[in-house]
């Protein structure tokens, strides 16, 4: 039997995720208020964890030849018209500022002769990022963030009166303590969640995926589970990348500028521009490569054959600061270089980063939450923010947090019950003598996302009787998980990663089931409903959860949002 050791900590700020925007968001919190106390929970250790663990090779939101206002027309238009226009805007008026900051902290970003950043678009910069980590980290800490790495928070405490967030729950796993933390203001910042569907890569590889395999969307489902309102999950993020290595298309496609063919050798991008009249939307460079693909024309490459020697190394070097593993591919036989390089999908991931899907926020970073707020990939509405946006945000939300805590001194009473009921919750299946594990529960998710809710081996598409299909499985997997068990801390861990999935991947199904079109091909294809319907669904698709199910509703796409039933299936 598992004993509890419980330990006890206060702080101002808590920050649950010391990633990208949980970083950044210490050092503007310190940087305005030296003598706040800000406790960072780290999952994994900071000098290395989340989406930048292996380094970046661009900033793919800096505004280098645009305004934010185009900023915000190229993002709501590349998203099919929804999006939250005020979120995004609020990020566009910041980006090229968080740029300036992340050159302070001494993140090489080449420049041109004039002495510009080289732009790879009119959006995105070169940047040479493989220690940008380390580096976010070593500023918070020289800050006076207080760190504690391998400690995963798993629930969020509300006040006595049950309604505002005053704190969370964590299980550090080096030293087996469950770690009861009250705080004045909490910001999740846990990033999106991979390992819905089943991986692209078998066996030991199954953790080579596009996003951090250790992102298990922790931060959405403790903040659902709390009551926080949610939005847009049916808008998965799909990546193109390069096949098994998954490295990015971008460094190939607008790095080297050359052409992305079919088997045949066809330019089939350049030619669907050509017959459009404009340039692709990102999921249409999706859609178009699955179309090869059930045209019996795939796969698609990139076809590298006429850089000269000296491009080629370029491309490997350009690689070397994010994805060191195409760069092996790439050099296999540096006698012979490779000429075509195959692309494919990713399996689909929830995220707010690429896409929208994740915590519905106001312009502050808000939750509907007290108390809460949301920044970086974990927060929804505004796509496309990639670093820059995310650190816009973790700014926003410090700025609102301290002008917040300067008027208000929250009341940090949690009744004993709760905190006890909670912490039973977390180690339960330290205790639970189920004999379920996080692999057979892992791996039956899996498969049931893969074959009935739009897997990339069903060309990312779905229909209303395989989605209800989805509903079923997932409900008896969720009842038969509850007693899933774990031996030891690490194990721990995976198995509440694993619970999380499975609640996100039913409020994703009630959200695929809830709109009825095709809007993002590839990110939400039904089969039932192959068109774009603007009559019913220009509108966001939300949920959160009531008495223990999840509703699902709709809201307006403009302020004040005005929430609106689904029709009657
Ligand atoms: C492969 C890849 C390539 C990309 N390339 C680019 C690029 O070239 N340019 C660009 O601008 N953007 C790029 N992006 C996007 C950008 O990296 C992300 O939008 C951004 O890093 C997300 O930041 P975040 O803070 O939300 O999440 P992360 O940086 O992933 O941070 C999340 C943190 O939360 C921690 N965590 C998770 N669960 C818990 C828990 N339960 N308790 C405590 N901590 C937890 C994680 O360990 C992690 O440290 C890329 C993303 C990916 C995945």
């Amino acid at each position: 039997m598992h004993q509890d050791t419980i330990e006890e900590t206060k702080t101002d700020l808590l920050i649950i995720g010391g990633g990208t925007a949980g970083c950044m968001a210490g050092i503007f919190a310190k940087t305005k208020k030296p003598d706040l106390d800000v406790l960072i929970a780290e999952k994994a250790h900071i000098n290395r964890s989340g989406c930048l663990a292996m380094g970046l090779n661009a900033v793919n939101a800096h505004l280098a030849d645009t305004s934010p206002e185009e900023y915000v027309d190229y993002v709501v238009g590349d998203n099919y018209d929804i999006a939250r226009t005020d979120l995004i805007r609020s990020i566009g008026e910041r980006l090229n500022r968080m740029t300036a900051m992340i050159d302070d902290l001494g993140v090489p970003l080449p420049r041109d002769e004039n002495g510009s950043y080289i732009a790879r678009s009119p959006r995105s910069i070169v940047m040479l990022g493989e220690h940008i980590k380390p580096l976010l980290a070593r500023a918070a800490l020289d800050k006076g963030c207080r760190v504690v790495n391998r400690m995963p928070v798993y629930r969020l405490l509300l006040d006595s009166s049950g309604t505002r967030v005053c704190g969370a729950v964590a299980y550090n796993i080096r030293t087996g303590k469950t770690v009861v933390i009250r705080a004045r203001a909490v910001l999740i910042c846990t990033g999106g969640a991979s390992g819905i569907y089943r991986p692209s890569n078998p066996g030991l590889a199954r953790t080579k995926t596009w996003y951090c395999p250790y992102n298990a969307g922790a931060g959405l489902a403790m903040g659902f589970r709390a009551g926080a309102e949610m939005t847009s999950f049916e808008m998965r993020f799909v990546a193109l990348r390069t096949k098994d290595v998954i490295a990015p298309t971008g460094t190939l496609v607008l790095g080297t500028r050359m052409p992305q063919c079919n088997a045949r050798g066809e330019p089939y991008i350049k030619n669907k521009q050509a017959m459009l009249g404009r340039k692709l939307t990102t999921c249409e460079r999706l859609y178009f490569t699955i179309e090869e693909h059930r045209k019996g024309t795939g796969p698609c490459y990139v076809d590298v054959s006429s850089l000269d020697a000296e491009q080629y190394t370029g491309l490997v070097k350009n690689y070397l600061n994010m994805a060191p593993s195409i760069t092996l591919h790439l050099l296999e036989n540096p006698a012979k270089p490779h000429t075509h390089i195959e692309v494919c999908g990713s399996e689909p991931y929830i995220n707010g980063g690429h896409g929208m899907a994740g915590f519905w926020i106001d312009e502050s970073r808000r939750t509907t939450l007290p108390g809460l707020y949301a920044a970086g990939d974990v927060a929804g509405g505004a796509p496309k923010k990639y670093i820059t946006g995310c650190f816009a945000e973790a700014e926003m939300a410090v700025e609102d947090i301290l002008e917040t805590l300067s008027k208000e001194n929250p009341d940090l009473d949690i009744s004993p019950e709760s905190v006890s009921r909670t912490v039973s919750e977390i180690v339960a299946p330290l205790n639970s003598e189920g004999d379920i594990t996080f692999t057979e529960a892992e791996d039956r998710l899996q498969k049931i996302m893969e074959e009935y809710a739009g897997g990339s081996t069903q060309n990312y598409a779905t229909s209303r009787d395989k989605l209800l299909l989805a509903r079923t499985y997932l409900t008896d997997l969720s009842d038969r998980s509850q007693d899933i068990s774990a031996a030891g801390g690490h194990e721990l861990m995976r198995a509440h990663d694993t619970l999380d999935r499975i609640l996100l991947a039913r409020i994703l199904v009630e959200h695929m089931l809830a709109r009825r079109e095709t809007r993002w091909p590839c990110y939400h294809t039904r089969l039932d409903y192959p068109m774009r319907n603007d009559l019913e669904y220009s509108v966001f698709i939300n949920s959160r959860m009531s008495d223990d199910t999840i509703e699902v509703f709709k809201r307006s796409l403009e302020p004040p949002f005005a929430e609106m039933p689904l029709e009657a299936s």
